[in-house]
């Protein structure tokens, strides 16, 4: 069964062994183990349903377990109020559409009895985007999980048409099952779906091959209070501004995607990824961003800092391994500052042979040291069991918070210490906090940085709160001074809607909620989110 109060399913587990222990004792400190609440105990402050008029319990359920369960996210601030219980507000009822009629008839039940409707998938965003807030309307969450089948499968033009309640294991079995892929993994790929990936402009980690998913989003239906659109899955158009990059990054405030269209590519003939270690960043990031720029067929380029490298060293297990691999890379050079880059290879055997030889080639001539296949083949199976260290270190008492930013190359070692700086700048007294970052995605001309944070928590849970938001607001102010994204993949939500004006402008934010005015005269659709107060159009009432 999926946890209530953590990530994934509870019969998975991620224990740490006694170096990976010493390891997080050593950065922080010694924690204490949280008292965090049961579901009774927060089932019992749930208040009664403000629906009136129910159109029937199969279609919404007003019980209080599904109520709970769709009341908070993933981000660090949902766990905090999970855990602790102090949750200031529930979706009144939560809905499981079978159909797009079935989706018609709940935008028009929302209408009748002036309900906000947040649009859900599978509730893993880590920026607030499906958390209700507290109001005098009541709240109608719509869980699109039921519609996640596959309507359509075109092997001549490569298109795929889902449901978009589809998650990403079952989207991948169809397709496998018949010879294709998307090759859309983002780290929540268990849980999170098509309609939220399109809904946020996710990447998966193997975007590098296969393109974020507002390039594998080829077309959909939409469903908004003022209407329906239609987006028919061109394979290119110059017929005005592509109403497509309209829906990627809507975050539900336009309307509810119920089905969208994928382009999909035949399974690769050959994929393999391999772990190079480097002496230093510098040397790293000059060589990653010499292999992108050559445009080599590669899947994958994921680089970590020092830091970074240590940290997952330590925390992996496999301590012989390690330690083996150590002592090979110090009498080759690669030493303590030593930064490992993954790589993954996909697509025709030769191809993949020959982009081999040229990256470790590129690697080479900046004292990169090929580690072989056992490192990347390690990270590729347990590449979505990572997250549910998260429980782990919560149990111990740690809080671990990601972020992350893009960036073009020029700026990109100095937004990675700027970042890393802030973070370390804003920890409360007394406190110790352990920073590390990787590139995650890469682009010829820049590159996503994406950091990791891990610090105590406090036996209060408005203390764990506050060293979020002091830590998250430092790093997030520092990312708009030094001229990044607020979100290269997260997304926007509540938690980044603060910082949205200053890449987007006035103008360019006027036009987003004139956009959202015309699909939503109401300001119905997920009010809290994207847009903050200034900009909303009858927002939060
Ligand atoms: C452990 C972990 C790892 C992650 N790794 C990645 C990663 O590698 N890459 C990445 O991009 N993100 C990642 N994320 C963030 C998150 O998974 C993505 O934002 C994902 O796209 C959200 O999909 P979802 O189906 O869970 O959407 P939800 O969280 O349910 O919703 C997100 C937003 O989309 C809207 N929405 C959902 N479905 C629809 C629909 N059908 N129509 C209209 N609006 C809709 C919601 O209203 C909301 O605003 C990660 C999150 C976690 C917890």
């Amino acid at each position: 069964m999926r946890r209530w109060n953590g990530w994934g399913d509870d019969t998975v587990q991620y224990p740490l062994g006694a170096r990976a222990l010493a390891f997080l004792r050593e950065a922080v400190g010694e924690a204490t183990a949280p008292r965090d609440v049961s579901a009774a105990d927060v089932l019992a402050t749930i208040p009664p349903t403000r629906l009136s008029g129910l159109p029937g319990q199969e279609l919404i359920s007003i019980e209080e377990w599904p109520r709970l369960l769709h009341a908070r996210g993933q981000s660090l601030a949902d766990w905090v109020a999970l855990r602790s219980g102090c949750i200031p507000a529930f979706p009144d009822g939560v809905a499981f559409p079978l159909t797009k009629s079935d989706v018609a008839y709940l935008l028009e039940y929302a209408e009748e009895i002036d309900a906000r409707v947040i649009p859900y998938g599978g509730g893993t965003s880590v920026v607030g985007h499906i958390t209700p807030e507290p109001g005098d309307r009541p709240v109608l969450t719509i869980n699109m999980r039921r519609m996640n089948q596959l309507a359509q499968l075109d092997s001549i033009s490569l298109l795929a048409t889902f449901g978009a309640g589809v998650a990403g294991p079952e989207l991948e079995a169809h397709l496998r099952a018949r010879g294709f892929t998307l090759g859309h993994f983002p780290q929540s790929f268990e849980f999170s779906t098509l309609g939220g990936w399109v809904a946020t402009r996710s990447s998966g980690q193997q975007s590098l091959g296969y393109g974020r998913i507002e390039s594998l989003f080829a077309g959909g239906t939409l469903l908004a209070p003022a209407g329906e659109m239609r987006l028919p899955p061109f394979p290119a158009s110059a017929a005005g501004p592509d109403l497509r990059q309209l829906v990627l990054g809507s975050e539900g405030r336009l309307g509810i995607l119920t089905d969208a269209t994928v382009r999909i590519t035949p399974l690769p003939e050959h994929e393999e990824f391999q772990a190079i270690f480097f002496p230093d960043f510098v040397d790293a990031t000059t060589a990653v961003r010499r292999i992108v720029q050559a445009r080599l067929p590669l899947s994958l380029l994921r680089l970590s800092t020092p830091m970074e490298t240590r940290t997952t060293l330590a925390l992996a297990g496999h301590e012989r391994l390690i330690g083996l691999l150590e002592t090979m890379l110090g009498v080759r050079g690669v030493g303590d500052d030593k930064c490992m880059l993954l790589c993954g290879f996909t697509g025709p055997s030769a191809a993949v042979r020959d982009a081999r030889h040229a990256t470790i080639d590129t690697a080479r001539e900046h004292g990169g040291v090929n580690a072989g296949r056992r490192f990347g083949e390690q990270w590729m199976e347990g590449r979505f069991r990572t997250p549910y260290l998260r429980n782990t270190l919560w149990d111990l008492g740690y809080a671990v918070d990601t972020l992350e930013t893009a960036t073009t190359w020029d700026r990109v070692p100095r937004m990675v210490d700027q970042i890393e700086a802030a973070l370390y700048s804003a920890v409360p007294n007394g406190e110790r906090i352990h920073v590390f970052t990787h590139l995650s995605h890469v682009y010829p001309q820049g590159a996503s940085i994406y950091t990791t944070y891990l610090f105590r928590i406090s036996t209060d849970p408005d203390g764990t709160l506050r060293r979020w938001e002091a830590l998250k607001g430092a790093a997030s102010r520092t990312i708009v001074r030094e001229g990044g994204t607020i979100s290269h993949q997260h997304g926007v939500g509540r938690d980044h809607a603060p910082y949205l004006e200053a890449e987007k402008g006035a103008l360019g934010m006027a036009a987003l909620a004139g956009v959202t005015t015309i699909f939503d005269p109401d300001g119905r659709m997920n009010p809290d989110v994207l847009l903050n107060d200034h900009w909303s159009v009858g927002g939060n009432r």
